[in-house]
């Protein structure tokens, strides 16, 4: 038994980023925070369930009542299916623009799972037993959203993915009017000091765009291969506004996305966007997941692009939530400058900070 206890465990994506997912325990209210997967040269990783079953804490997985999916993006959801196989009773909440892009991204793995979900909206609150629960606008992508679970008097806060900027396609985080306890931190650049946006537009996507721009003056089509279906999407938006003439040709899985903005009035395309159904001619954007054809003689460009706060953002929103307790995930170390300073040791230094973090690895578990 663990009483009023709060259990934090993460089953993958703590320091990482890939197959996010995070069991908490409020008394005997036994919760998951996302349910994705990862991948590694290639080869998909999904949580490790089974480790919950070795620990006091569950001893059957369909004591797990509700999973909260904070967005679409695949290292949030993709091993839904595979959670809902060990456990058909789950209740996934999330909003419905996130259903709509999950639907399309996992195709017919989502038939399985389709009544399993709760669509909820921004501001909306359920109350579960001893549990007091609201939906916030997280920024990031559309249908992003922040859970605050309200148990014993303390405010738990769980982010996922987050911009305290907007985006393209989605305005910026909107914090709740509480005061929050314990704030659980996507914090993908809580440990890169050097990692930096400029202005309200990413660097990269600057980068992106002026490439483009060159390429097409000079009578060039570009290849441009996005990563996530829903970075081609932003992408699609960003050309259409800064090089309105630009031809787009858009391949089948970013369209599909679009189609499913679209039908929630999200408006994304314009009349030089088309489907690519054929290699085009003519100086173009071609706009696709799929690696580059081989000696096609286009530009092939890297379509990749954060829409996570930096770490100066990161550092800034912790500093005004001021929680109690930081604990911090989906946060990998920095490779590039192996730099050792993070979110907690500027903090720890500012006098009207009361934070103290946790940044817990995978399997570890902690009481808060
Ligand atoms: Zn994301
Ligand atoms: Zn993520």
């Amino acid at each position: 038994m663990t009483g009023g206890k709060i259990i934090f465990m993460p089953l993958g994506g703590a320091q990482e980023v890939g197959a996010s997912c995070y069991f908490l325990k409020l008394g005997e209210n036994n919760l998951l925070l996302d349910c994705g997967c990862g991948l590694t040269r290639g080869i998909k990783f999904t949580p490790k369930f089974s480790e919950l079953l070795g620990t006091p804490y569950l001893q059957d997985f369909h004591q797990v009542s509700h999973v909260f999916l904070s967005h679409a993006h695949l290292d949030h959801s993709a091993a839904l299916p595979d959670f809902l196989e060990l456990n058909e009773r789950a209740v996934v909440y999330m909003t419905d623009i996130t259903r709509e892009i999950l639907s399309a991204q996992l195709e017919e793995r989502f038939t399985r799972i389709e009544e399993n979900i709760s669509s909820v909206a921004f501001l909306q609150r359920i109350p579960l037993p001893r549990l007091r629960i609201s939906f916030h606008q997280a920024g990031h992508i559309p249908g992003a959203m922040m859970t605050l679970i309200n148990f014993r008097g303390k405010n738990i806060l769980y982010t996922g993915d987050y911009s305290t900027f907007p985006t393209q396609l989605v305005g910026s985080a909107l914090l709740p009017d509480v005061k929050i306890d314990i704030l659980i931190l996507c914090g993908l650049h809580a440990r890169h000091p050097n990692y930096r946006r400029f202005g309200d537009s990413d660097s990269a996507l600057k980068r992106i765009l002026r490439k483009i721009h060159y390429a097409l003056r000079r009578g060039k089509s570009v290849y441009c291969q996005v990563t996530q279906i829903s970075k081609g999407v932003e992408l699609i938006t960003l050309i259409n506004k800064f090089l309105p003439d630009a031809e787009i040709f858009i391949d089948e899985r970013v369209m599909k996305i679009v189609h499913r903005f679209e039908n929630l009035h999200i408006p994304i395309m314009s009349e030089q966007n088309h489907s690519l159904n054929f290699l085009p001619r003519g100086p173009c954007v071609i706009l696709s997941t799929q690696l580059p054809p081989l000696h096609s003689g286009l530009e092939i460009l890297n379509g990749d692009f954060s829409l996570h706060d930096d770490f100066a953002a990161t550092v800034e929103f912790v500093r005004q939530v001021n929680p109690k307790t930081c604990v911090v995930v989906h946060s990998p170390p920095d490779k590039l400058f192996h730099a050792g300073t993070t979110l907690e040791q500027i903090l720890m230094n500012d006098p009207d900070s009361r934070t103290s973090f946790i940044f817990p690895n995978n399997c570890e578990p902690f009481e808060l």
